[in-house]
């Protein structure tokens, strides 16, 4: 199972990425989480990156690919993983693939059963509003909030053609309760097998 959940800031792809990663036991890897532990932590990639969070800007994609292409080499990664923040640009989706194709079992040549898939979740701006707004975290001030979903629209939203294209795209409507987008992903997704 390889899944990218993608959707805009407050879709929900956190919450949903993490109950079907625990559900099917494989890893919830995202990339906000990991280089929010990193601010904290003080660490080099952590200070580059913290001004561009705080201003609701995409950090650069190398540090992304860089931090990406390690987390995938872990041991854990192997048999499957949803990534939840990555890619978030055309430049991330396009590196990514090609990592793919380097990494040992996660290529092409595992077959169809393991094959990519990108979820998107698509709800509304007003409604994404309301939610980042309740939910409080140290960049979800109003101002932040508007800008993240403007680099959204500009620089992520691209991606959903690009997965469409090739046929991995998975849309759901994230303007439902919590429950009711479980469901229907894991209905959208039970076709998929964990590969090995
Ligand atoms: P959100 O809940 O707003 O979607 P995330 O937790 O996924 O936020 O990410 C928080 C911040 O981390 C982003 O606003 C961005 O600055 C940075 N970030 C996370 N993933 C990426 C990525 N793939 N490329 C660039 N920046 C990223």
């Amino acid at each position: 199972m390889q899944l990218i959940f993608m959707g805009p800031p407050g879709a929900g792809k956190g919450t949903q990425a993490q109950l079907l990663a625990s559900l099917w036991n494989i890893p919830h890897i995202s990339t906000g989480d990991i280089l929010r532990a990193s601010v904290v932590a003080k660490t080099a990639l952590g200070q580059k990156a913290q001004s561009y969070m705080d201003a609701g800007d995409l950090v650069p994609d190398q540090l992304l690919m860089d931090l990406v292409q390690e987390r995938m080499n872990q041991p854990d990664a192997s048999a499957g993983w949803i990534l939840d923040g990555f890619p978030r640009t055309v430049p991330q989706a396009a590196f990514f693939d090609q990592l793919l194709c380097d990494v040992p079992g996660a290529g092409p040549k595992s077959g169809k059963d393991c094959a990519l898939r990108a979820v998107n979740l698509d709800v509304p701006d007003n409604v994404l509003v309301t939610r980042l707004l309740s939910r409080g975290r140290q960049d979800d001030n109003e101002q932040t909030i508007r800008h993240r979903l403007q680099v959204y629209r500009e620089q992520t939203e691209p991606l959903i053609e690009f997965y469409r294209d090739r046929q991995q795209l998975v849309a759901v409507d994230g303007d439902r309760s919590m429950a009711e987008v479980t469901a229907e992903l894991q209905q959208a997704l039970s076709g998929d097998q964990i590969c090995h």
